[in-house]
This record gives structure tokens, sequence and C-alpha cells, in this order.
């Protein structure tokens, strides 16, 4: 997999700092799967907010700390093991993430037209949860199909899985990520051949930036 466009990396560092909503996380774990190099700044990033936790909680561990830990590892799981995951869709490999999201839906559902030439399956807000504005779904679009201006008002992430798209920013290939705020507007289009699956994320107006990221992003130098 040939990857050349990236999150940004306040982005792989919010995500490693665990300050993300679901849905767009979830866009950058899929991305994160396929991207060694993405994968390389997360752990840093990770490793960094570690330290910092612990220099903030300097408490030390009650005695019996293990000894209760190992307990809790002893005891039977309070709940049957769900069903395996699904795995494919239309013979495409799912992320991990999502497959987790299917997993705890009961399983991905099926495709629903959405417009002309693009279908939809919805991951989140799961079903009786509260609507905060963000949601998280797959795309699939016919080959040759534009994507209309879809009324963002927040910022809007995108992980192809098959296929692929072009747009103003080029072309978009598996595991390839778009990130685009509200100042961008863009008509992405389906390349011809196979139809584009992605993941898609669009988040609130207002988009959290976590202190803990720009702290670790001024301590790495970025
Ligand atoms: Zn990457």
């Amino acid at each position: 997999m040939s990857i050349t466009h990236h999150p940004t990396e306040a982005t792989v560092l919010d995500h490693a700092a665990g300050r993300m909503h679901a849905a767009t996380g979830a866009v950058v774990a899929a991305h994160l799967q396929a991207c060694p190099q993405c994968r390389a700044l997360a752990r840093m990033g990770e490793a960094i907010g570690g330290s910092l936790l612990e220099a903030l909680t300097p408490e030390a561990m009650a005695p019996d700390a293990l000894a209760v830990a190992m307990a809790l590892l002893d005891r039977p799981a309070p709940v049957p093991p769900a069903p395996p995951p699904p795995a494919l869709l239309d013979g495409v490999e799912l992320p991990r993430v999502v497959q987790r999201l299917a997993q705890r839906r009961g399983g991905l559902g099926r495709w629903r037209w959405l417009a002309p030439g693009i279908q939809r399956i919805s991951l989140l807000p799961e079903p009786g949860a509260r609507r905060d504005g963000t949601v998280l779904y797959l795309l699939k679009i016919a080959p040759g199909t534009a994507i209309p201006e879809h009324g963002h008002h927040g910022h809007e992430m995108v992980c192809v899985l098959a296929g692929s798209f072009t747009d103003a920013l080029g072309q978009f290939r598996p595991g390839d990520l778009a990130e685009t705020g509200p100042e961008v507007e863009h008509t992405p289009v389906a390349d011809a051949g196979t139809s584009c699956i992605c993941l898609s994320a669009t988040d609130a107006p207002l988009r959290f930036r976590s202190r803990a990221a720009r702290l670790m992003q001024s301590v790495m130098g970025y």
C-alpha cells in the first residue's frame, strides 16, 4: 500500500492522547493501521504523554495493587463472547476499528441509498446514542460519481479503503487520509474502475484541540 496523504501531526498526536471524538478517531485509527510512518509518530506521542502523566501523578501504588489486579484477571468474563466481527465488506478487508464498531452493533447492516451512485452504512452514532452532530459512516461511491459539496460545517476526515477518488488536493488511494476543514470547498470524484469505499467522519463545528497534544507538540518541536 503506498500512502501519500497523511493526517497532520497535530491530529496524530490528538489521537495518541485519546482526545479525539470516536468518529474522527476511528478514521485516524484506520489510517494508522495502514501507515507505519504515522504509527511511529503516535507511539512517540503516547510515550511522551505517558511520561507527562507519571510526572503529574506521583502517588505510589497501593501495596496490594498487584494482587488485586491479578485477582481481577482470574475472574471469568461477565458476558459471553460476542460473535466474531465481520472482516470483509464487498470483498474489502475492513479496518479493525470498523470491525469492532460493527461487532458492537451486532453486524454491519447493508448499504443504503444516499444519492445517485452513492451508498452509505452508518456506524456512529450508535442506535439510541445522543446525537452531537458527529457522524461516522462507510461510503461506497460508484466510479465517476462526484460527491456534491456536502455541507461541511465542521471538519471532515476520510480514509480510503478501496478504489480511489480525486479532488483538488490530488488522488486518494487505499490508506490515504483526507482531512479538510470548513474553509475547504472540494468535490471529490470517484475514479474510473471500481467503486470507491471510504470511512468518513464529520465532526461538530468546534473541533476539540487538546492542550495535552499542543504541549506534546511543543516538547517535540513540531
Ligand atoms: Zn500516515
